[in-house]
């Protein structure tokens, strides 16, 4: 997977086998901004018909 730098658009790029979790923060090595990515969940999924009803 390929991240951009918000800041310097410096290019990083990430393999799959080093994201670990779901939250990867990546310190960019020219301005040092904190490069913060969010994975989508694989393993939940969104099932809208299951609620927590209160009994
Ligand atoms: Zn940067």
């Amino acid at each position: 997977m390929v991240v951009f730098c918000d800041e310097c658009g410096e290019r990083y790029i990430i393999e799959n086998n080093e994201i670990k979790e779901k939250v990867v923060i990546i310190n960019c090595t020219i301005c040092h901004n904190l490069i913060k990515i969010s994975l989508p969940d694989r393993d939940v999924k969104n099932r809208p018909g299951s609620r927590i009803t209160r009994g």
